[in-house]
C-alpha cells in the first residue's frame, strides 16, 4: 500500500484551516492540513454525504466489511458519527487473501468492541470463489461481484436491517461513471446514486457514505487512526477493466486537480435516482426477486453444474 501521501512539506507550510504546521497536501482541494484539521475535513465530508443520503441516526446500518481500507474506514467513521452499525463479511474462500481479510476484520472489531457476522459463500453455493474461478476464469470479478451483492442483500434482510452501506469511494464511483458512459450503459448510470431506496421487501436500501472522499484521503484517515486493513490484493482480480477508467481519471486529475470530484458531483447533483419500484420476477428455483428467470446465486450454481 502506498504511503507517499505524507510527502515532506516545507517547514513554513501552513494548515489552510488553523495555520499551524501542515503535514498533508490535498491538491484536489487546493488545501494543506495538520493532523486534526485533516480529520475534521474528512469527517465533515462524510457527514455531508450522510446528510444527502438522509438516513437518520435511529436507523441501524449494516456495514459491508471486506477487511480492506475503504470498508474499515467506513465502519469506523459511521460509529464515530453516532450511527448504530453491525458489520457483515462475505467469506469467499480465496486462500491467504480471505484469511488475512478475516484477521483484519477480527482485530479491528475486537479493539473497538464492534458486533459483526460472517456469511460463507460455500454455505450458499457449495463452492469457494477459487473453485468458481477455475471453472469460469475471465469473468471471475463480475461473478464475484454479483454473488457478493446478492449475499450482502440477503444477509442484511436476514439480520433484520433495512439499510446496507458499502465502502465505495469517489475513485470507485467516478471510474464507474466514466466506464458506464463510455460503454453506453445508461441503465447502469441511472442507478449510480449514492442512496438507493429499497426496491423490494427482500432487498435493502443501499448507501455509499464514502462517495465524497478519494482513495488518498481514505488511506491518510486509516493511517492517522491506526486502522490496519488487509495488506494484500485479491489474487483473482488482476487486470480488472475498472482499474483502467480510474487510471484515466488519475491522469486528468494530475493535470487538473479537482476534476474527478467535479465529474462525479455534477452528475450526482443533476440526477435523481430513477424510480426504484421495478418489476421483479421471482427466481424459478428459490423465489428470490430477480429481473431474469433465475437469481444470480441460482444462475451461477447452475452454470457450475453444467
Ligand atoms: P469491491 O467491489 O471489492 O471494491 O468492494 C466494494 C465494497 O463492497 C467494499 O468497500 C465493501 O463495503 C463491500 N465488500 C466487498 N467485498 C466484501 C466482502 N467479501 N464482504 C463484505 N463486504 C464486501
Ligand atoms: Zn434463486
Amino acid at each position: 500500500m502506498e504511503k507517499d501521501f505524507f510527502e515532506p512539506l516545507p517547514k513554513n507550510a501552513k494548515c489552510t484551516r488553523c495555520k499551524k504546521q501542515a503535514i498533508i497536501r490535498l491538491p484536489s482541494h487546493n488545501a494543506k492540513f495538520c493532523r486534526d484539521c485533516f480529520i475534521h475535513f474528512f469527517e465533515t465530508a462524510v457527514k455531508r454525504a450522510m446528510k444527502k443520503i438522509r438516513v437518520s441516526k435511529n436507523t441501524p446500518i449494516m456495514v459491508a466489511v471486506s477487511g480492506g481500507k475503504d470498508s474499515l474506514v467506513l465502519w469506523e467513521i459511521l460509529n464515530r458519527l453516532g450511527y448504530k452499525t453491525k458489520g457483515v463479511h462475505i467469506y469467499l474462500g480465496i486462500g491467504e487473501f480471505s484469511e488475512k481479510s478475516l484477521d483484519a476484520i477480527k482485530n479491528f472489531a475486537d479493539q473497538r468492541n464492534l458486533e459483526w457476522v460472517k456469511y460463507d459463500l460455500r454455505d450458499f453455493i457449495g463452492h469457494s470463489m477459487v473453485d468458481i474461478h477455475k471453472k469460469i476464469k475471465r469473468k471471475t470479478c463480475s461473478f464475484c461481484g454479483k454473488l457478493k451483492r446478492q449475499l450482502l442483500d440477503m444477509a442484511t434482510i436476514t439480520e433484520g436491517f433495512d439499510v446496507i452501506a458499502t465502502g465505495h469511494n469517489l475513485d470507485d464511483e467516478a471510474g464507474r461513471l466514466l466506464g458506464n458512459l463510455l460503454g453506453k450503459r445508461l441503465h447502469y448510470v441511472n442507478k449510480m446514486y449514492p442512496y438507493l431506496p429499497s426496491p423490494h421487501p427482500k432487498i435493502p436500501a443501499k448507501i455509499k457514505p464514502l462517495y465524497r472522499v478519494d482513495i488518498k484521503e481514505i488511506l491518510i484517515y486509516a493511517e492517522l487512526n491506526s486502522i490496519k486493513p488487509v495488506d494484500i490484493d485479491c489474487p483473482l482480480s488482476k487486470g480488472a477493466t475498472s482499474r483502467k477508467f480510474k487510471m484515466a481519471l488519475d491522469l486528468l486529475e494530475k493535470e487538473m486537480p479537482g476534476i474527478k470530484r467535479n465529474f462525479l458531483f455534477s452528475y450526482i447533483d443533476s440526477n435523481k435516482p430513477i424510480s426504484t419500484f421495478e418489476n421483479y420476477n421471482e427466481c424459478k428455483i428459490c423465489g428470490y426477486p430477480t429481473y431474469l428467470e433465475l437469481c444470480n446465486l441460482c444462475n451461477i450454481k447452475k452454470l457450475l453444474q453444467s
